[in-house]
């Protein structure tokens, strides 16, 4: 049976939210400027929902949270060859020495934005996912099969029970996202800014659909019930009568011509068209379809997929 992760959603207000951002200035840091003015920022641009998650270092945004009236899940970035964001518990994994993310010592090889550890460490990976699980945080395995510090698709092929992967953060990795997809494991996908400076803030953001609360969001991100915009905006996902009706608009409310591709099992198009709307027949055979959509202008927005139950085996 075919399950539709919007199902009931969209009555809710989404919530904005970009969950991969570096600031502060102290001990231990990563980011380029203090936290408080980029958490103003992402305020002032109508995010609902956040996370500074520096690398291997657990932020507490308690002292955040009333004075900015947003939600603002506790995290960090798991960061040694391979990269993960741990959101929304205490857990924090430490990193074995002889793999941590240190520029400037033995092992490194040099990458166009500085040094990169080429050492691996996937128990290490796995044992970070498994601590957030188990403290009731969700886990996204960042900028995969791309970039110089990309996490490869053979470690990720080698991990599992982690929520979800980045399919934006710069690059588009919709492929490894249908790779992880095909091979019967239900994740989900996010985008990010991966903010370190100013230029990065509002590249993509997820829309949730979910109470504006650290609780509300989590909840809403297991079910699913998001998507990743790079400045359009879900108005319809229903599945009825064996067909999914998708529309979307732009940002600005604007109506017009959208490119929906449907997208199946490997990767494979199943349909392209030009409208202000779009529909598509299950046929059953299709094990999941999802939706990018993109705008003349090169906007973009990406759906979960509505999903065969009985196609998936790790949920
Ligand atoms: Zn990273
Ligand atoms: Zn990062």
């Amino acid at each position: 049976m075919f399950i539709n992760p919007y199902a009931g959603r969209l009555d809710i207000k989404p919530v904005k939210s970009n969950f991969h951002i570096h600031a502060g200035t102290g001990p231990g840091t990563c980011g380029a400027y203090e936290i408080e003015p980029v958490i103003e920022a992402y305020r002032d641009c109508g995010y609902g929902a956040l996370c500074i998650s520096n690398h291997n270092l657990l932020t507490d945004p308690a002292p955040y949270r009333e004075k900015y009236g947003i939600a603002l899940l506790q995290g960090y970035e798991y960061t040694t060859r391979e990269h993960l964001l741990c959101l929304g518990s205490p857990a924090f994994t430490p990193i074995p020495q002889d793999v941590i993310f240190r520029p400037g010592r033995d092992g490194l090889e040099e990458g166009p934005f500085g040094p990169v550890h080429r050492k691996r460490n996937v128990e290490n990976l796995q044992k970070a996912i498994d601590d957030c699980k188990s403290a009731g945080g969700y886990s996204i395995i960042c900028h995969p099969d791309c970039h110089v510090w990309g996490v490869s698709r053979d470690v990720i092929d080698a991990v599992g029970g982690y929520d979800a992967i980045e399919i934006l953060n710069g690059l588009n990795t919709s492929d490894t996202y249908d790779h992880i997809l095909s091979k019967g494991l239900l994740k989900w996908c996010t985008g990010s800014d991966d903010f370190h400076r100013w230029w990065h803030l509002g590249v993509c953001w997820n829309m949730i659909y979910g109470e504006p609360t650290e609780a509300g969001i989590l909840e809403a991100m297991r079910s699913g019930a998001m998507y990743v915009s790079k400045g359009l905006s879900l108005q319809r996902l229903e599945l009825s009568d064996g067909r999914i009706h998708v529309k979307v608009m732009g940002g600005d409310g604007f109506e017009g011509d959208m490119e929906y591709k449907f997208i199946g099992k490997d990767g494979r198009v199943l349909k392209v068209t030009n409208d202000t709307e779009a529909s598509y027949r299950i046929k059953g055979n299709e094990a999941y379809v999802r939706l990018d959509v993109t705008s003349p202008e090169g906007w973009k927005l990406i759906t979960q997929p509505v999903y065969d139950d009985a196609f998936f085996t790790e949920k």
